[in-house]
C-alpha cells in the first residue's frame, strides 16, 4: 500500500482533466494536494470538491507560461507549507494546425504553456529539491512528442522538448536524491481529446493493442507509483501509458 503521509504534493493543471485525477489519486493516498492553475473559479470548485471529500488540498491561481508569475505563486506556497515533496508538470495545451497554416502565436503558445511552463516550476523548485536532498518530479509528456503526429508540430516539439529536458535534469539532480521522471499518455479520455472528429478517434483506437482509450487513472495511478518509494531507483524515464499504441 502506497503512503503518502505527511508529503505535498503539487499538481499544475489540477483543476480538470488528467491533473485532477492525478491530485485526487495522490490524496487518496495521504498526500496534501495543491493545485496550480489558471482558472480560479473552477480550480477553488476542485478545492471545495475536495475539501467535502476530508482530502487536503489548496488551490494557488497561476499561468505557468509565466516565469515571474511561477516563481511568486511558488515563494507563496513555501512560505506556507515549507517543503514539496512531489511535482508534477501537468497543465497542457494544443492549437492543432498544418505546418502550413500554423501560426507563430499557436506556436509560441504551446510552447509557452507546455515546455516553458515546465521549466518555470522546474526552475523555481530546483534549489528547494537540492537543499532537501529528495524529491520526485513527474512531467506529462506524451506519446506524441515520441512519434509526431501530422497537424500537432507545435505541440510534438514541445513534449519532445519535455523529455530531453527531463533526462537533462534527472542526470543533474540524481546525485541529490531528486528523481526525475515523464509520462507519455496516449489517447485519454479529456476536454483535449473530446473535440477530436469521430474518424480521427476511430483511427487512434485501431492502433491501440488494448483496444481501448485511457482513463484519467491510468495516468493518475503511473504518476502515484512515480511519486512514491516505489520508484526510487527509477529516473530519467519516459513511462508510456499508452494501451501500447506506442512500444
Ligand atoms: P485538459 O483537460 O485541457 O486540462 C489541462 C489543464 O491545464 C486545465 O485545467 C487547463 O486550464 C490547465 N492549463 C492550461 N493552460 C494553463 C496555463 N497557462 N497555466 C495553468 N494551467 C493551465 O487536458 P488533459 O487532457 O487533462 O491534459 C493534461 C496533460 O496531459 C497535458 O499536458 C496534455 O498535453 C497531456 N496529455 C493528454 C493526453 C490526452 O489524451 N488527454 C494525451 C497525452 C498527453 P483551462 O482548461 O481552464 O484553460
Amino acid at each position: 500500500m502506497i503512503n503518502l503521509t505527511g508529503k505535498n504534493a503539487l499538481i499544475t493543471g489540477g483543476a480538470r482533466g488528467i491533473g485532477k485525477t492525478i491530485a485526487e489519486t495522490l490524496a487518496q493516498h495521504g498526500a496534501r494536494v495543491i493545485l496550480c492553475d489558471i482558472d480560479e473559479s473552477i480550480g477553488k470548485g476542485t478545492i471545495d470538491e475536495f475539501s467535502k471529500k476530508k482530502y487536503q488540498s489548496d488551490f494557488f491561481q497561476v499561468d505557468v507560461s509565466s516565469f515571474e508569475s511561477v516563481s511568486d505563486t511558488v515563494a507563496k506556497i513555501l512560505d506556507k507549507y515549507n517543503v514539496i515533496d512531489i511535482l508534477v508538470n501537468n497543465a497542457g495545451i494544443t492549437r492543432d494546425q498544418l505546418l502550413l497554416k500554423m501560426t507563430e502565436s499557436e506556436w509560441d503558445q504551446v510552447i509557452s504553456v507546455n515546455l516553458k511552463g515546465t521549466f518555470n516550476f522546474c526552475k523555481a523548485l530546483y534549489r528547494h529539491m537540492m537543499k532537501n536532498r529528495g524529491g520526485k518530479i513527474i512531467n506529462i509528456a506524451s506519446i506524441i512528442g515520441l512519434i509526431g503526429n501530422a497537424g500537432q508540430a507545435n505541440y510534438a516539439a514541445s513534449k519532445a522538448g519535455v523529455i530531453g529536458f527531463t533526462k537533462s535534469i534527472a542526470r543533474e539532480l540524481g546525485p541529490r536524491g531528486v528523481c526525475v521522471n515523464a509520462i507519455a499518455p496516449g489517447f485519454i479520455q479529456t476536454a483535449m481529446t473530446d473535440v477530436l472528429k469521430d474518424e480521427v478517434k476511430e483511427k487512434m483506437l485501431a492502433q491501440i493493442p488494448l483496444g481501448t482509450f485511457g482513463a484519467t487513472a491510468d495516468v493518475a495511478n503511473a504518476v502515484l507509483f512515480l511519486s512514491s518509494e516505489l520508484s526510487s531507483y527509477i529516473t530519467g524515464h519516459v513511462l508510456n501509458v499508452s494501451g501500447g499504441m506506442v512500444m
